[in-house]
């Protein structure tokens, strides 16, 4: 079967657009390699989503999950590997399968960045977490590390906050790149400690993660902080490369788009976080999903 639209990327953006497809009446296959909802999943309180207040990721990604599925939009559960152009539309390719589409909207998302220390896969699992508010809860009564200045350090320090005996929360810079708010709730929080102007210099444990080396950035000082986790919130990376024969990217590999999200390659589109752009919130991912979605749906006009 042909498809209208294809989307690869099930998060907020991918979702809205196969939601908005869906309901100018098109057909749609949705591509995601992982779970349905994509970063918002763990997100304990969004907080900021208009009109939502008190809604966490697992929610508001289930709500878009049954929006979607009950206006027909088709799931395919496989990481697609490479996009080719064909005589009168677009191949998907995963592993094994062949995809045919006369349109595609990319929302790939953005993966984990990591520290890059040695032996740092191997703990991954280990006591390397990249998700608080899934692994929390495995080390209550334990002392765990964050690193990271933005919000996700913050809220990733809060939510541990709440099952660790002691958070330390550990940023390059003096001060946080985190929202003042969110930075004020920290600082009212007995157990979490700053440390700042510091980098990890190494991880230490046998087969599990048990300390770091930590040195301050301005004296030089080295210290071995004992932890039982480490929790990486030092912000994401796209994962574009795969299409980079077909769209242009720029030089960080982020998707470069029009205000009507159409990439460089016609029949092709681009939303959310994957592309080139300063603001990154869930309310942009879906912004980008609708307009991803109606372009695309013009296009096929
Ligand atoms: P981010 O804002 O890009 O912050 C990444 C942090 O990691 C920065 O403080 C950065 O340090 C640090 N960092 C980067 N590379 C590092 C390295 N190699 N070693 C040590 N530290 C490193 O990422 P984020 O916190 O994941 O947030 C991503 C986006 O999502 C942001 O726009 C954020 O506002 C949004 N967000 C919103 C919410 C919400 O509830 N509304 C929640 C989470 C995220 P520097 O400061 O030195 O660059």
């Amino acid at each position: 079967m042909k498809y209208d639209i294809a989307i690869v990327g099930g998060g907020p953006a991918g979702m809205t657009a196969a939601l908005y497809a869906a309901r100018a009446g098109k057909s749609v296959l949705l591509f995601e390699g992982e779970a349905l909802g994509g970063q918002i999943l763990p997100t304990r309180k969004i907080e900021n989503y208009p009109a939502l207040p008190d809604v966490d990721g697992y929610t508001f990604a289930d709500g878009l999950t049954k929006q979607i599925t009950a206006q027909g939009v088709q799931v395919v559960y496989a990481s697609v590997a490479k996009v080719e152009k064909t005589n009168d539309g677009f191949a998907l390719l995963t592993i094994g399968e062949s995809f045919v589409a006369s349109a595609v909207i990319l929302a790939t998302g953005l993966k984990h960045r990591k520290l890059g220390l040695a032996g740092e896969d191997a703990f991954i699992g280990q006591g390397i977490s990249f998700c608080a508010t899934c692994d929390g809860m495995f080390f209550r009564r334990r002392e765990v590390a964050v690193v990271g200045g933005g919000n996700t350090a913050v809220q990733d320090a809060l939510v541990l906050s709440e099952y660790c005996s002691r958070v330390y929360l550990i940023h390059r810079r003096a001060e946080l790149r985190a929202e003042r708010n969110l930075a004020e709730q920290m600082k009212a929080k007995e157990n979490i400690e700053f440390i700042g102007e510091t980098v990890i210099e190494d991880l230490q444990g046998e087969g599990r993660l048990t300390s770091l080396t930590l040195r301050n950035v301005t004296t030089g000082a080295v210290e071995y902080l004992p932890v039982s986790a480490l929790f990486e919130a030092i912000g994401q990376l796209p994962q574009n490369a795969a299409f980079a024969d077909l769209v242009d990217l720029d030089e960080d590999g982020y998707f470069l788009t029009d205000n009507e999200c159409r990439t460089s390659c016609p029949g092709i589109f681009a939303a959310g976080d994957a592309c080139r752009k300063n603001v990154r919130q869930l309310t942009t991912a879906v912004s980008d999903g609708t307009i991803a979605a109606l372009s695309a749906v013009e296009y096929l006009r």
